[in-house]
């Protein structure tokens, strides 16, 4: 159907009573609050439901940010009254694309805003991936942090080599929880799990591996100064990484200046090893690309091949690396694969881009239906798996403003929202006040020990608690 069709078509149904617009938002992390926040200030009339694959709100606020890092966690507080608004309502336990289709959604609301975010890891498709010990940086950091899906994960530090592959945020985040001393880490909220395996750790010496150069560091100062402070732990750099840095870095922009000013500080502070037994290493190296995974018998890793690169191109950030004939082996017995996060497609009816988001005109997906929905996405399921709290909430409230402007000039039809929703589901949902539930009880839990919470790991026995 043309667009003048679809305008014809959609103004018949304007002749029905005005009436409270539906927005079912799909993710209860940032993205999904923060739009929420904007609607419902933004609009007189509106009830908002946020739809949530697991029982609990706020995705990686809870389930990424670092245990060590609480004051990030404050935005829990801004969530928290936005649920609490008499025209919001949060459902847990209902999975998009499990529990519910975009095609049912489309058709008991007026606006279908998606805020799933990011779910699975980026592969780098090299040799024996597969191998134990292998891990992805998204499930290290799900079984850390609790997440139920990660709270099995075979974790083993018994070797004193490991590598992280990849020099961004997510990357620091795991070196940190690696290196820092366990009493530092028991009084946050890291899983008794991760706390029980991290006191058995045996690692030394880790390697935080980039393709590119110190000038492309994905990481950003302020994760940087916290790793060089961290007690007993010692960062040593390759001199030969930084030949030709010290010339350009007056030139750079202020934020990578900074950056690189620190790292170059840090590269002529002590660089020795020391004969303290209680130190550990983080070892930063540069131009190295992964090439394969080398495996013994048993398929556990002995080490990694890179290719050695060198960089092409003009502009400094944007350089890319290029591989020289080069190689080098880095004996390690663990490996973190931190290349970024992925999005999926989790409904037929989505397009997808082929790097992994859906595509979108400040938000709007342009697939128009006769008596659905219209469709918007926001947050990293957006914009790609990039950018701290603050970016995603300035593209949420990007985002919300539009479909203020359209929800304001649409006509509303009279649809049933939840209530028609629930008749398709087969699965217990979990509400605001069942939430409520399983915050305090965690709260309880963590306070036994001195933490600020202990959560729990499994989805069943979250839905017990909320139905207490
Ligand atoms: P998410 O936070 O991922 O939220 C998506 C939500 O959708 C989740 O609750 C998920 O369970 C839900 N969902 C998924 N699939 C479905 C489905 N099928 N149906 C229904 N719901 C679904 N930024 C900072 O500013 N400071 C930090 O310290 C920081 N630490 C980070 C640490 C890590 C490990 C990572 C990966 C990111 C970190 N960030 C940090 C970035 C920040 O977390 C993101 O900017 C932000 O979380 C993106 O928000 P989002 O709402 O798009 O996605
Ligand atoms: P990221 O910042 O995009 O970093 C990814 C890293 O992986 C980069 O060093 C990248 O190098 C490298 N990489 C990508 N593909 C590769 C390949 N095929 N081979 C080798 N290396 C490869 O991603 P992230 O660390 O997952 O973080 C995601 C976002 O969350 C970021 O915006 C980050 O700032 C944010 N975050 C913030 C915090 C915080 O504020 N404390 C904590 C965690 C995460 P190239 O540059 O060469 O591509």
């Amino acid at each position: 159907m043309n667009s003048n069709a679809i305008k014809m078509a959609s103004r018949m149904f304007c002749s029905a009573p005005k009436v409270i617009p539906r927005v079912c938002i799909v993710g209860a992390g940032p993205a999904g609050f923060y739009a929420a926040m904007h609607l419902s200030k933004h609009l007189d009339n509106v009830n908002i439901d946020i739809l949530e694959k697991l029982p609990v709100p706020f995705g990686l606020i809870r389930y990424g940010v670092a245990p060590d890092h609480p004051e990030v966690k404050n935005v829990i507080n801004q969530f928290t009254k936005v649920a609490q608004q008499n025209n919001v309502n949060f459902y847990g336990n209902i999975a998009l694309g499990q529990d519910i289709t975009l095609s049912q959604l489309r058709q008991h609301y007026d606006a279908v805003l998606l805020t799933y975010g990011a779910e699975e890891d980026r592969i780098l498709g090299i040799d024996n991936e597969d191998g134990e010990n292998i891990i992805a940086a998204r499930n290290f950091v799900g079984w850390y942090n609790g997440l139920p899906s990660d709270k099995d994960l075979k974790v083993d530090l018994s070797g004193s080599t490991a590598a992280i592959l990849g020099q961004g945020n997510v990357a620091l985040d795991i070196a940190r929880i690696l290196l820092t001393p366990l009493d530092k880490l028991k009084t946050t909220d890291i899983t008794e799990h991760a706390l029980e395996t991290l006191a058995e750790s045996k690692i030394k010496e880790l390697y935080l591996v980039g393709r590119r150069g110190p000038l492309q560091v994905a990481f950003t100062i302020k994760e940087l100064r916290e790793q060089l402070k961290l007690d007993n732990c010692k960062t040593i750099w390759r001199k030969e990484d930084f030949a030709g840095v010290a010339d350009v870095v007056a030139n750079l922009p202020r934020p990578r200046k900074r950056l690189t000013e620190l790292m170059l500080k840090a590269l002529n502070e002590n660089q020795t090893v020391d004969n303290n037994n209680n130190v550990k290493y983080l070892k930063p190296i540069f131009f190295r690309s992964p090439e394969k995974f080398l495996l013994n018998d048993q398929k556990k890793l002995t080490g990694i091949q890179f290719v050695c690169n060198e960089l092409v191109g003009d502009k400094i950030e944007e350089q890319k690396c290029v591989p020289t004939s080069e190689k080098e082996i880095i004996e390690c017995s663990l490996a973190f694969r931190s290349i970024g996060y992925k999005s999926v497609k989790v409904d037929s009816d989505l397009t997808f881009s082929a790097s992994g988001y859906v595509p979108n005109n400040r938000g709007r997906v342009d697939d128009q239906l006769v008596n659905k929905a219209k469709l918007y996405v926001a947050g990293w399921l957006g914009t790609g798996p990039v950018g701290v709290i603050l970016h995603t909430m300035g593209n949420a409230f990007q985002v919300a403003k539009v479909m203020c402007e359209d929800l304001k000039s649409d006509c509303i039809a009279n649809k049933g929202g939840f209530e028609e929703v629930k008749k398709s589901l087969n699965t217990p949902v979990v509400d605001w006040k069942g939430w409520e539930k399983i915050d305090q009880y965690e709260t309880e839990q963590g306070k036994k020990k001195g933490k600020p919470r202990e959560k729990i790991c499994t989805v069943e026995k979250m839905i017990e608690i909320a139905n207490i």
